[in-house]
């Protein structure tokens, strides 16, 4: 995909109007494919057939980059909810957390207090709570959160992004920390990031080694079967303990795939996203995987039997968009 049209998407995913306004369509645009529903039921169904199939969750109450206090409190409640049921109804299910959900933007004293309340809670609930790493801007904070709760709760940790420059060399101090390895989803600077796919892909490897070698948990959260595949050779050669480490992936992608590694006898966790505030948590999946494109654009245009949509008009404009934006990096591949 031309970075023309991964910015395009960055931009679409950080879009404050586009963001408020896909709360009020529901799930439109073909979002139901990576979302698992706007509620606690929906999302209850899915964790308890995945638990059927030997699969464990991690469930993310969508929603980021909160600016209003009353909707950071409204998320922490809603998170303690998810926990109660995950206790109630004894789900093979951990959570994820944005903490730019729960206040960061706002205040750090009021979001530590919220985050501090969902870990107490799920620490009573012998649960593990996972601080997502958001943009870079917001990398050192999200540090320090963590080290904070890390002094009273052992059921905490981060997620550490191959891209970044400094990776390594923080994943060292942070080796006895359960830790979730990915590439990194932002658009970062080259004053912080790698900007090319080997070079990202490299350290991804180079990371989960170093971390498979050593003796705290870690999750290998990727969709790319190259890396797996030369990191179950390396499991298999270094007779590393399977009970260490699990393979993760995103809640619609690669099913077969998530299924075949589990059945294979290896720890498997889906990550699960739901709610109603999807929409920049999905124009980043589209931004990572051009296949997505012409799916969303046609599902924003036409309806199931192929009738063109009369609403909403911005998601007619969006769509325009992303068709014109796919026919240009399709024309620039032909040539
Ligand atoms: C469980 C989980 C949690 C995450 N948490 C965070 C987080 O906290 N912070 C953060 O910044 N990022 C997070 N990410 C996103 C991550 O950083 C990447 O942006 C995202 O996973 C895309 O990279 P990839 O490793 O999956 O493979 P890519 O680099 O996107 O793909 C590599 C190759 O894999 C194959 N492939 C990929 N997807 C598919 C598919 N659907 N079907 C067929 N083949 C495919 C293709 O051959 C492709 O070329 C998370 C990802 C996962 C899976």
């Amino acid at each position: 995909m031309s970075n023309l049209t991964r910015d395009f998407f960055y931009g679409l995913s950080k879009n404050k109007f586009l963001n408020e306004n896909a709360k009020k369509w529901g799930f439109k645009l073909g979002a139901e494919k990576f979302v698992a529903g706007t509620n606690l039921e929906s999302v209850t169904k899915v964790i308890k057939e995945l638990n059927r199939h030997g699969i464990s969750g991690t469930i993310d109450n969508l929603g980021e980059f909160v600016s209003d206090s009353r909707e950071a409190t409204k998320a922490k409640n809603e998170i303690i909810r998810i926990l109660d049921r995950i206790h109630e109804e004894n789900l093979d299910c951990h959570l994820s957390i944005k903490i730019t959900q729960l206040g960061l933007d706002i205040d750090q004293d009021f979001c530590m207090a919220n985050v501090r309340e969902i870990v107490e809670t799920a620490y009573q609930y012998d649960i593990f709570v996972n601080i997502d790493m958001e943009d870079y801007s917001r990398y050192e904070k999200t540090m320090e959160v963590l080290q904070i709760l890390r002094g009273d709760y052992p059921n905490v940790g981060t997620v550490m992004q191959s891209y970044l420059l400094r990776a390594e060399e923080d994943l060292d101090r942070l080796q006895d920390v359960r830790m979730r390895i990915v590439k990194g989803a932002y658009k970062e600077s080259p004053g912080v990031a790698y900007q090319s796919k080997e070079e990202i892909d490299r350290n991804f490897i180079k990371l989960a080694k170093k971390r498979l070698l050593g003796d705290a948990f870690t999750s290998i959260a990727t969709h790319d079967h190259h890396i797996i595949n030369e990191l179950k050779a390396f499991v298999r050669e270094h007779n590393i303990s399977r009970d260490n480490f699990e393979f993760q992936m995103l809640y619609g992608f690669r099913k077969e795939m998530q299924y075949d590694l589990a059945k294979e006898g290896y720890r498997f966790c889906t990550y699960i996203p739901f709610g109603t505030d999807w929409f920049g948590y999905y124009m980043r999946r589209i931004a990572e995987r051009p296949q997505n494109l012409g799916i969303v654009a046609k599902d924003m245009l036409y309806t199931s039997d192929n009738k063109l949509k009369k609403e909403p008009i911005i998601g007619g404009a969006v769509a325009v968009s992303l068709l014109y934006l796919l026919r240009k990096s399709r024309k620039k591949k032909d040539k």
